[in-house]
């Protein structure tokens, strides 16, 4: 059985913090509060595009600017790629989480 941490609480009466938030009527200020972190959905498409428009740019004679907006493109996608990971861990960690109705402690 989950227990809430809290030293001067212990207080088994705990809620997966998913079920609880999904449970919360729309208008309560709470669900906000509890809300999943955003984001996770990153579009690749424009940074791809980036990539292709340098491929455009090699392909009719400008190497050296084609390789450049090619390897903006390559960037910027890793970094959306970096950033949606972080945001799928966030994720996790809300799924796996309790909140304590004693104490309001998230853990
Ligand atoms: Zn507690």
């Amino acid at each position: 059985m989950v227990v809430c941490p809290q030293a001067d609480c212990g207080s088994s009466n705990v809620a997966a913090l998913p079920h609880y938030w999904e449970s919360l009527p729309a208008e309560s200020p709470l669900k906000a509060k509890y809300a999943p972190p955003a984001g996770g959905a990153a579009s690749y498409w424009a940074s791809l595009a980036v990539v292709v428009l340098g491929i455009v740019t090699v392909a009719s004679g400008a190497v050296g600017l084609g390789l450049a907006v090619m390897v903006a493109g390559a960037v910027w996608g890793a970094f959306l790629f970096r950033k949606s990971a972080k945001a799928t861990a966030l994720l996790d960690q809300w799924r796996g989480s309790h909140v304590c109705l004693a104490c309001t402690r998230r853990f």
